[in-house]
């Protein structure tokens, strides 16, 4: 059985097939600059374990062009991987925005493509290119169900006292200005991975997952389900990331208004492209920052300690929130591949039960595996994200449920 899993930006289409009997991925890749020129796209075989890569540069004028192009690559009769698109039974989409309206991935009709439309004001950038993806995937895999996975659906759990803002009633009540938290998919996988792991029952556990990307942002999860996360009403808020601020007072953008004369768009840009470890250190990329911090950079050695400061802060404080912990999990690009920054954040809190095992966490290994110390009452895990599979699994899930109500 086959699912397609599409990610769809403005510009670009990300694709995975998935084989569900293994959770196998047989193929995957990206077409970029769509609508420009030339646009390029990558796509990858998996031989035997090996993957294989090609590169292509053509035009291609529109989102349609860019899915039929790489269903002529998936059903090429000579390095394709499947004879006829038909074999595809579903397509699940990366939407940004669900809103309040979706706590899981649902099947897409009119009324959902609808409720992505009216969210649109709350994720400018992404619920447009999502929705399209979906209504191009529609008319070019029709037998194929279509579902969307929303980023904040994992979050939709958190209890109020989470996720208002303390800001005027209507504001949230004809606004529905709240916090709903991002990255859900990844907190979503990580976090039942490690359910799985840590040996304790679902309904009394409580861990922290982590997520270190380019954008960061930590969830509590207690009894399985998310309480409380780092991001909010956008993906801005939260953690220090690669350039986005996460949490200052809110008072700076009136400040950068008032006295530096900024406009809205320059102080949006400024907080979201310009800040963060590229704000502090001149790179957004944690492994130029590292390598800076290690030559004596101050200012690498000031963004690293930020960045480490701000985590801890919210450990302690999801911890305070759950009443526990029983496990962190680490996971994205930092968070898998950072032993040094997974080291400063676990340093000094043996007074919490927390205490990495120093030899483990240097291992590097792209498998889920423990790095706490034998005697550590905390689990400390780095659990690879896998939002593609998590994606499939849920769009897998639904046909089942299709697939029933037709039967029964
Ligand atoms: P995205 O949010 O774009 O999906 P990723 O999850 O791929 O981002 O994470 C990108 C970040 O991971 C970058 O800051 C990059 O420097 C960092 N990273 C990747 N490998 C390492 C490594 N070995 N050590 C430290 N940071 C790493």
């Amino acid at each position: 059985m086959k699912v397609l899993v599409i990610n769809s930006g403005s510009s670009s289409i990300k694709y995975v097939l998935f084989e569900m009997q293994d959770s196998k991925v047989l193929t995957k890749g990206i077409v970029e600059r769509i609508g420009e020129a030339s646009a390029e796209v990558t796509h990858s075989v998996f031989l035997k374990g090996e993957e294989v890569k090609e590169k292509y540069e053509r035009e291609v004028a529109n989102h349609v062009e860019g899915l039929e192009f790489v269903v002529h690559l998936l059903t090429d009769s000579k390095k394709g991987i499947i004879h006829d698109k038909g074999e595809i039974v579903a397509v699940g989409h990366r939407v940004v925005h669900g809103g309040e309206h979706y706590n899981h991935a649902v099947v897409v009709n009119d009324e959902v493509k609808a409720r992505i439309e009216e969210l649109i004001p709350l994720a400018p950038l992404h619920n447009p290119a999502n929705l399209q993806g979906i209504e191009v995937a529609e008319k070019i895999f029709p037998e194929a169900i279509q579902v969307a996975v929303f980023d904040t659906a994992f979050h939709q759990t958190m209890p109020a006292a989470s996720y208002r803002y303390p800001l005027p009633n209507e504001l949230y009540e004809k606004e529905k200005i709240r916090a709903y938290g991002m990255h859900g998919t990844s907190h979503e996988y990580v976090s039942k991975q490690a359910l799985h792991l840590i040996d304790k029952p679902v309904d009394d556990s409580a861990i922290i997952t982590i997520h270190l990307g380019n954008g960061c942002s930590m969830a509590a999860i207690k009894g399985g389900k998310c309480v409380d996360t780092s991001m909010g009403l956008s993906p801005l808020a939260g953690l220090m990331m690669g350039t986005r601020t996460g949490d200052i007072d809110p008072s700076i953008p009136f400040y950068l208004g008032s006295k530096l004369n900024m406009s809205f768009a320059e102080i949006d840009q400024m907080l979201n492209k310009e800040s963060g470890l590229k704000g502090i250190a001149g790179s957004n990329d944690m492994r130029d920052v590292l390598d800076k911090r290690s030559a004596g950079d101050k200012e690498a050695m000031l963004a690293i300690d930020m960045y480490v400061q701000r985590i801890k802060k919210y450990i302690g404080a999801y911890i305070a929130e759950m009443g526990g912990l029983d496990a962190i999990v680490f996971t994205a690009g930092i968070g898998e591949n950072s032993d040094e920054v997974r080291r400063l954040v676990c340093e000094d809190m043996a007074f919490l039960g927390i205490d990495l095992d120093e030899k483990k966490n240097r291992e590097r290994k792209a498998v889920n595996r423990s790095i706490h110390a034998v005697n550590s009452k905390v689990q400390v895990w780095v659990v690879p994200t896998n939002e593609e599979l998590e994606i499939a699994s849920q769009s897998r899930a639904l046909l089942g449920q299709v697939t029933q109500k037709s039967v029964h």
